[in-house]
């Protein structure tokens, strides 16, 4: 089970996002102040931590930097301060992303789900991939459908690989951007759009006319084995 401790003071904060992540099954701990925090973090060794950065005893910046001397656990950092500054500082403190309060539960979730793909170990290289008539080999760089050569820029490769990877799964751009183009903060969806318009030419197929990439409208988008 995936476990993640929140370090934040107030109450009614953790105790929602810990009943939130609890239904979406993670294995949760609270702590309240920042050596609360540090102790549990220590002793219970989770997946993920989320750090709230105004607490009573110390503040989180400084806490951050103390989890930072004993452990690389993913942190998300929860602060009232919107200040770009600040935010900047908070990731070149070891951050691995950070909320703006108030924040709505299901950006918490979905960036606790980010967070957590994008630090998990990379899967071995040398697997294979295959979704239906689409084989995406990762070492040797190449990819065919139904037998088919595909050439492909190394963007559209990349895009590719990573879509097949996740097949059967909603992509968002904004992941695609954090994990192809390594643009986690930046970057344009356009330029997204743009590849997976080429990436469907050579793919044979359209937007309207799709096999294997699914436009889902306002989410993202999905690779999938094409009907039988
Ligand atoms: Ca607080």
């Amino acid at each position: 089970m995936v476990s993640v401790v929140i370090v934040e003071d107030e109450q009614r904060i953790r105790e929602l996002v810990a009943r939130v992540l609890a239904e979406k099954g993670y294995e949760v701990r609270g702590a309240s102040t920042a050596l609360d925090g540090l102790q549990t973090i220590v002793g219970f060794a989770p997946d993920l931590v989320i750090l709230d950065m105004g607490l009573p005893d110390l503040d989180g910046a400084e806490l951050l930097k103390m989890i930072r001397a004993v452990t690389s656990v993913p942190v998300i950092v929860a602060t009232a301060r919107s200040d770009e500054r600040d935010v900047i500082t908070t990731l070149e403190a070891g951050a691995d992303d950070y909320l703006i309060k108030p924040f709505s539960v299901e950006q918490l979730v979905a960036r606790v789900g980010a967070v957590l793909r994008r630090t998990a170990p990379a899967p071995s290289p040398g697997r294979v991939l295959s979704v239906g008539g689409l084989v995406v080999d990762p070492v040797s760089r190449e990819a065919s459908v139904d037998g088919r050569p595909l050439r492909l820029s190394p963007k559209e490769f990349d895009l590719l690989a990573y879509l097949a990877g996740r097949a059967g799964e909603v992509v968002t751009k904004r992941e695609i951007l954090a994990e192809v183009w390594r643009e986690p903060y930046g970057g344009s969806e356009k330029t997204v759009d743009v590849h997976l318009s080429w990436l469907r030419r050579k793919l044979g197929e359209s937007a309207a006319d799709s096999r294997y990439l699914h436009t889902v409208f306002g989410v993202g988008v999905k690779l999938t084995e094409p009907p039988a």
